[in-house]
């Protein structure tokens, strides 16, 4: 298998990204945290900017949850922030700043699971790991013609040929630059509805290619598939100002954003009917009459 072809291809176009330019194990675990369900172009704009605020484990697990919540502005999904807060303290309390060497021992710690402490062996510490994620099971999938519904299954049977030595064995080859390319791979030519294989440096090996089954890996998942509906909201926003301070409340753990700031706000209408979040607007309204701006978040289209 051309793995040292792909290596090379990626490290030629991908070393630039900031967190590839200095390796910590502290290093790895926010940029992988980060690049949970945010993309490459937004993380490259606020890696650097949290390590400067939070240059290691324990000045962020000596920091508010706020001062985190800030430096995170910008990534979405907050739970991320605070989950990293968590994983930080419970290093500096119980491994006194250390990190555990095996990937089991780190996925006892509450906020990291298989994928985390995967990436933290391979790409941290450069030792043998596969951080498996939807993009790396997809690209497995396809090299090797692994027919399993595409998720923790197949994450789980990648993961069980890895450490049995039926994938990538027989190379002798840094295991932090697999995973980057492998990565690298996931996010340009093997994408999830297009496969750029004319251009890959692994089509000589890759089964689908060969097959001409590119888009038929990973197996889609047959049962309990959720359609995600979309829903729209218009809520009124309460604007309170005040000796130049504006009324704001924090939300509470188990809320939807849960630990971020909001103005006083009411449902003037939702499609959601599931949704229990803030009050319902007793009274008749002429929207029409208020300001108005759209914002959208995960399945809702919001008009405040
Ligand atoms: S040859 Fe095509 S399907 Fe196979 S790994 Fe490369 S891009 Fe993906």
């Amino acid at each position: 298998m051309s793995l040292h072809k792909l290596i090379q291809w990626s490290e030629k176009d991908f070393t630039d990204l900031p967190w590839r330019k200095k390796r910590t194990l502290y290093g790895t675990l926010v940029s992988e945290i980060m690049l949970q369900q945010t993309t490459v172009g937004t993380v490259k704009n606020h890696f650097e900017k949290f390590l400067q605020r939070f240059p290691d484990l324990q000045s962020l697990a000596s920091a508010s949850e706020e001062e985190v919540i800030v430096a995170w502005k910008g990534l979405g999904y907050y739970r991320r922030a605070r989950n990293l807060k968590k994983i930080s303290e419970h290093l500096v309390s119980e491994y006194k700043g250390k990190f555990p060497s095996t990937a089991l021992e780190l996925q006892k710690i509450p906020g990291i699971g298989p994928y985390t402490s995967h990436a933290l062996i391979a790409i941290g510490k450069d030792a043998r790991g596969l951080a498996v994620d939807a993009n790396l099971e997809r690209v497995i999938a396809r090299l090797y013609g692994l027919e399993f519904e595409k998720g923790p299954k197949l994450q789980k049977k990648i993961l069980e040929l890895f450490e049995a030595d039926e994938i990538f064995s027989g190379f002798n080859l840094s295991y932090r630059a697999l995973n980057e390319a492998l990565m690298d791979l996931g996010r340009t030519f093997c994408q999830a509805r297009k496969a750029s294989c004319e251009l890959c440096p692994l089509k000589t090996d890759c089964h689908a290619f060969k097959t001409k089954k590119q888009l038929s890996f990973p197996l889609e998942k047959t049962a309990g598939k959720k359609v995600s509906q979309e829903h729209e909201l218009h809520l009124l926003r309460i604007l309170i100002i005040s000796k130049n301070k504006v009324l704001v409340y924090k939300k509470s753990e188990n809320e939807w954003l849960s630990g971020q700031y909001e103005l006083p706000t009411l449902v003037i209408s939702s499609t959601d009917k599931k949704l229990k979040q803030y009050p319902q607007l007793e009274t008749e309204l002429a929207e029409s009459e208020l300001k108005q701006f759209k914002t959208g978040i995960t399945k809702y289209k919001i008009i405040n």
